[in-house]
């Protein structure tokens, strides 16, 4: 402890702000608090800062879906003349692998807590007043702190669903959430998986190309709802592929377990087989702010009705001294929106005039394809009633798509149609991920599809089709001839 973090109260620690979560939220805000001159102590109940997202979010299974991509592209490579015999896979292996990416990232930031010399207690906070909390230590007893400031950061967890859930120790054995399937158990040859959406499809695919068959179960009439139809679609088509079912506007009624597997009952107006037997059943139908924070009704924090803690646009509470970011303050739950909240927050302790206003946060789902979007989607703009115009270009049309064999891809811009202006980006294809990007920028910037058509792009890229989807727009496409019907009346 720093001379400095002694309080008046003896071994009380006084600190300027206090951070509770070391999540990417929580940990982002920390150590731009320490970078920034505040004494700082962050709580978080794991051995070194990372939170959900690197111990059991989008570290480890970015590391699962590599390995999952790589396996695919093998089978892939009879196509190309090139035949690899089927993996032989080691699950402690992998299982290892992926431990050991979790254990060196979660490594560096504990390296980054002492380099900035940020105090961290392991352990779990409870709130005591809009100035105090305690911390019940990992190792044993309580640490008080008082603070001038506090950041919330305490994330979310899996809504758990009554009717998905099995007695006592079945339930973890056998009903999975993300957690529990990111531990590998087994593979099991009948995956039921609850939920089309970001965790159920990626984690669906990792489970499918490590050789579960593999049933996807929706309840809603399409995948990714709320993701624009044609990106989706490229998307289905793949997985249609992959996966032994997918079900739609389906619900699972009841599970039970018997001898041979978990009975499940599907409802369903297109469900041809009402029950049906799984190995294993991963529950991923979303996810719930951690806003039970013991204490927290000691203060004005308020939390709405889906239990979300409220914040104003510069990420304060309705406590004047404590500001709450991440997760548990609402959509989308992504960790790139809880370190730039949680920078923002920071900002605003140290008396600069800013605000958490992104004109574009970028969602990307990491399956094969990626599906990647930020901005206005067409879905939202046709919700809206906003007249734009869509540009495309298909994959099918870029060279570089052509030479990886990926045609399965697809770059769109949502523009205005007066000025040009990007609104949206929306990408599916291999890579969309990375590519996204450049539309979030191009967003920020206030770029037109004429800045996009004129910024030279590098040959043979996937994001040539980003400049191609703006030549589009003006009917000039190099590589595809889409003439336009009327020419845009673009103001300068
Ligand atoms: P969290 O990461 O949830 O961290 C909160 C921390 O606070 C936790 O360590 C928790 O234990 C701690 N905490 C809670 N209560 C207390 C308390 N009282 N005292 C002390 N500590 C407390 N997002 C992406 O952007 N990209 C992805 O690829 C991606 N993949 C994901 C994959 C999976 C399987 C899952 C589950 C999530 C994924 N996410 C992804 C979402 C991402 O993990 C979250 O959006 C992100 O972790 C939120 O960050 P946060 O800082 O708000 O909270
Ligand atoms: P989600 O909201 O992405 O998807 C849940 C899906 O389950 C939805 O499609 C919903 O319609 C469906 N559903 C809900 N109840 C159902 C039921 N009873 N039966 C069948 N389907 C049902 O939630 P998730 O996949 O659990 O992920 C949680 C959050 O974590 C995501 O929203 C995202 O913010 C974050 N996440 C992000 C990434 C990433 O950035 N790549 C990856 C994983 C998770």
């Amino acid at each position: 402890m720093t001379g400095n973090q002694l309080g008046d109260a003896g071994s009380m620690i006084s600190t300027q702000l206090a951070v509770v979560g070391g999540g990417p939220g929580g940990y982002a805000a920390a150590f731009l608090a320490a970078d920034l001159g505040l004494q700082v102590v962050l709580v978080d109940p794991e051995d070194n800062p990372g939170g959900v997202c690197v111990y059991r979010g989008c570290i480890p299974s970015k590391a699962l879906l590599h390995v999952a991509k790589v396996i695919a592209e093998s089978r892939h490579a009879a196509a190309w003349g090139v035949q690899f015999s089927e993996p032989a896979i080691d699950l402690d292996k992998l299982r290892g692998f992926k431990n050991s990416v979790v254990a060196r990232l979660t490594g560096g930031t504990g390296q980054l807590v002492k380099h900035r010399k940020v105090r961290y207690l392991k352990g779990r906070a409870e709130i005591v007043d809009a100035h105090s909390l305690t911390v019940t230590l990992h190792d044993g007893g309580n640490e008080p702190v008082r603070f001038d400031h506090a950041i919330l950061a305490t994330g979310s967890r899996p809504v758990r669903v009554p009717s998905l859930s099995l007695e006592g120790a079945l339930d973890n054995d056998r009903v999975w959430d993300s957690t529990r399937a990111l531990d590998l158990p087994l593979v099991p040859k009948r995956l039921l998986v609850v939920g089309g959406g970001y965790i159920g499809l990626e984690l669906g695919s990792v489970y499918a190309t490590l050789g579960s068959q593999v049933t996807i179960v929706e309840m809603t009439a399409g995948l990714l709802p709320g993701a624009d139809r044609d990106l989706v679609d490229v998307l289905a088509k793949r997985i249609a592929q992959t996966a032994k079912a997918v079900l739609l506007n389906t619900k699972v009624a009841r599970i039970a377990a018997g001898p041979d597997g978990i009975r499940v009952s599907l409802e369903g107006a297109d469900v041809k087989e009402p029950e049906q037997l799984f190995d294993n059943v991963l529950v991923a139908v979303g996810r719930r702010p951690n806003s039970d924070i013991p204490g927290l009704d000691r203060t004005a924090v308020q939390v709405d009705a889906r239990g979300f803690i409220v914040v104003d646009a510069q990420r304060r509470t309705g406590e004047p001294s404590i500001f709450a970011i991440g997760d548990v303050v609402g959509e989308p739950m992504l960790a790139h929106k809880a370190s730039h909240e949680g920078r923002t927050a920071v900002e605003v302790i140290v008396g600069e005039n800013v605000a958490f206003e992104p004109l574009a946060i970028p969602a990307v789902v990491f399956t094969d394809p990626e599906i990647a979007w930020c901005g206005l989607t067409e879905t939202q703009a046709v919700k809206e009633k906003r007249t734009v115009t869509v540009a495309k270009f298909p994959w099918a049309a870029s060279g570089r798509a052509i030479s990886i064999d990926r045609l399965d891809g697809l770059t769109k811009l949502v523009l205005d149609p007066e000025t040009g202006r990007v609104l949206g980006v929306g990408i599916v294809g291999a890579g969309a991920g990375e590519l996204i990007a450049e539309g979030t920028l191009a967003i920020e910037m206030g770029a037109t599809a004429t800045d996009m058509k004129l910024t030279i792009h590098p040959h043979p890229t996937l994001t040539e089709t980003v400049m191609e989807s703006a030549e589009v727009f003006y009917g000039q496409a190099t590589h595809v001839f889409r003439p336009l019907r009327k020419k845009p009346e673009v103001k300068s």
